[in-house]
């Protein structure tokens, strides 16, 4: 009971043993506390939508609706929000088990990102938001892993899609400013209030209070960029301006060539 007095031995370097001891059992109490809160959210998460697909399959075993457009609409919608926070869960994972483990090559920009952004062409294109990408001119290379670093723009992208109407644009950049490489995605999106900025990167938290909760995952794509970026040696940061847009920086250190194998790629 790490609530319990310390005892008043007199003796010093036990006192600190105890206090070194109380410590722990609290940061223990902290870890358990805070499994239990990430549980529980991932419980309501999850619960939400299997109650949809649930109680419209009752609905419909009973005769109480008929098996139409509309329902297979919505059992697809919330059966795909199911998936959504299953892969973010597993990419989490991915990223706690394998953080040290980075598998890095040499990767050059100008091959790379406009393969991924063109992932998201069709969908911006159905949602008439103009995605833009913009890169040097003289090939830029960075040494990442290939793998994680494509789930950080996945996610940045997916993200500002989300949360951008119709009719505005969505900049990808890259460029090299000194000793470091600059990645950014800006939107002319929602933004996000001041209250919420700070805690945007943290597992699980999502801006609810205005926002449609159809929309997003579980609150961990903002969590897995920050982790892969920092497990890159990198920094991400972040500015908006509600009701304007949000911006997203990534900062990664340019590696000097000579200093590692030059495992190319292509
Ligand atoms: P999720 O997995 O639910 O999308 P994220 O970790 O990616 O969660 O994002 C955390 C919160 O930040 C979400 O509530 C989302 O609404 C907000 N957010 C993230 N990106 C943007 C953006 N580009 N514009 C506005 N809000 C955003």
């Amino acid at each position: 009971d790490f609530d319990a007095p310390l005892p008043e031995n007199g003796d010093e370097e036990m006192q600190k043993v105890v206090n070194a001891f109380s410590v722990t059992q609290q940061r223990l109490h902290e870890a358990r506390e805070t499994r239990k809160k990430v549980l529980a959210d991932i419980h309501h998460e999850l619960r939400t939508p299997l109650n949809v697909i649930a109680n419209r399959l009752e609905a419909i075993h009973l005769g109480l609706f008929h098996w139409d457009e509309q329902t297979a609409a919505v059992l697809q919608e919330e059966t795909e929000r199911i998936q959504t926070i299953v892969d973010e869960l597993e990419q989490l994972n991915d990223v706690d088990a394998g953080v040290r483990k980075l598998d890095c090559i040499w990767v050059v920009v100008q091959e790379w990102l406009p393969k991924i952004v063109s992932l998201f062409a069709a969908e911006a294109d159905h949602r008439s938001v103009n995605l833009k990408l913009s890169m040097p001119v003289s090939p830029l290379c960075i040494w990442m892993d290939k793998n994680k670093m494509s789930q950080v723009v996945v996610n940045l992208v997916s993200n500002a899609l989300r949360y951008t109407p119709p009719g505005k644009n969505i900049f990808v950049g890259v460029k090299s400013t000194i000793g470091q490489v600059l990645l950014s995605v800006r939107d002319e999106g929602v933004g996000i209030e001041p209250e919420h900025l700070p805690f945007v990167f943290e597992r699980l938290y999502r801006v609810e209070s205005s926002r449609n909760r159809e929309t997003g995952g579980a609150g961990l794509g903002l969590a897995i960029v920050k982790e892969v970026v920092n497990a890159h040696g990198g920094e991400v940061t972040v500015r908006s301006w509600p009701g304007k847009g949000t911006c997203f920086q990534i900062l990664l250190p340019e590696h000097d060539l000579n200093q590692h194998d030059v495992n190319q790629e292509n």
